[in-house]
């Protein structure tokens, strides 16, 4: 697959590294049955560029460079109020010497603050030059229509990146990470039994499934649910995964059963913190000193440990975790993670 045709700015300076966690699965596997579970293995997307980098790096590659190309002088996204999206934008925006502007949806009513820490701390350090707060359901796509005709009327061009900068172009993203991976497991002299991702707006998930499809790779990639189910989640990682390849020129359909999604540990919403995933923070920070985030990767890693525990990742496989960042979220759930405020426990049922 050529991605050299596609527009592309670089904001990380070479691949992200893959590490082992020897004292991560040795402490998993005393937990797992008969005391042996899988050799866990980290890709480290937490350091991408853009600081604190992450999924939405790679993605913003592609996006922006396509932004850029079109003559475009601010970039406009959505996400939730304390969204890694839409503070990885703003950082792309400031390196570029672009406006940017955020619609936040307010999905849980009530929590969006003006002066809060975290990420939104970030847009307004970094200089984001608008914020339209919207309630939970609003379509997001009008709203950000609706800030493009304003700046239009004031004679400047804006450019919408959807959620998640989920779509064909950010997918790109991924497609490149899995080349990038590529040429990491023949250095390595051997390749992952599986590799296991989050799964949220998709972009991510879609775009890895497009770039190992592309790249005829048949490798086991399992999505873990950060806000849906599989009934809900296959479909729009098949979607993305197609729009990918298709961008591609690719003529090949992504088939239902090629998408593997796991439901169970996001529960009980979006965002909101359970105990699986308080652990699974605590474990990776206490044995490897590598930390997750409370809303995403955080709960991914639940669910890898739970796989584990449950025989579906076996001993002796070898798993790839894909570390895909939000480090500024950790801090907004400080007393969470220490186990100072209780969370409800997760369900942890695979899909
Ligand atoms: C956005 C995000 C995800 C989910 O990725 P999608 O491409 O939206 O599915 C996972 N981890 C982190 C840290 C994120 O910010």
């Amino acid at each position: 697959m050529d991605l050299s045709r596609f527009p592309r700015r670089r904001y990380t300076s070479g691949p992200t590294p893959i590490e082992p966690l020897p004292r991560f699965s040795a402490a998993l596997a005393a937990t797992c049955p008969g005391g042996r579970g899988p050799e866990v293995w980290v890709k480290r997307d937490d350091m991408l560029g853009l600081f604190p980098g992450g999924n939405k790096t790679r993605k913003l590659e592609f996006l922006v460079a396509d932004a850029l190309a079109r003559g475009a002088d601010t970039l406009i996204t959505c996400g939730a109020p304390q969204s890694n999206h839409c503070r990885i934008t703003l950082a792309a925006a400031a390196r570029e010497g672009l406006a940017c502007r955020f619609v936040i949806e307010e999905r849980v009513p009530g929590t969006y603050s003006d002066t809060a820490s975290g990420n939104h701390f970030l847009y307004r350090l970094m200089g984001v030059e608008d914020i339209v707060v919207v309630p939970a359901g609003t379509p997001m796509g009008p709203a950000m229509e609706a800030v493009a005709a304003q700046l239009a009327a004031q004679g400047r061009q804006g450019y919408i990146i959807p959620g998640g900068g989920s779509n064909a172009i950010g997918g790109l993203g991924y497609v490149a990470c899995v080349q990038e991976m590529q040429q990491q497991w023949f250095d390595l002299g051997w390749s992952p039994d599986h590799v296991v991702v989050g799964s949220g707006s998709s972009g991510t998930h879609g775009g890895m499934l497009a770039g190992l499809i592309g790249c005829h790779l048949a490798h086991s990639l399992i999505g873990i649910g950060v806000s849906r189910d599989p009934i809900d989640q296959v479909p729009l990682v098949q979607r993305e995964a197609q729009s990918v390849l298709d961008a591609l020129g690719i003529n090949m359909t992504v088939p239902a059963s090629s998408v593997r999604c796991v439901g169970g540990w996001w529960q009980p919403k979006y965002s909101l913190p359970n105990s699986a995933m308080v652990e699974a923070v605590q474990l990776l920070a206490r044995t490897e000193a590598i930390l997750l985030d409370p809303v995403y990767t955080g709960k991914v890693m639940a669910g890898l440990i739970g796989l584990a525990r449950q025989g579906q990742l076996k001993p002796g496989e070898r798993v790839l975790f894909m570390h895909t960042g939000g480090l500024p979220a950790l801090h907004m759930y400080e007393d969470v993670v220490l186990g100072k405020i209780s969370s409800p426990p997760a369900p942890g049922t695979a899909g």
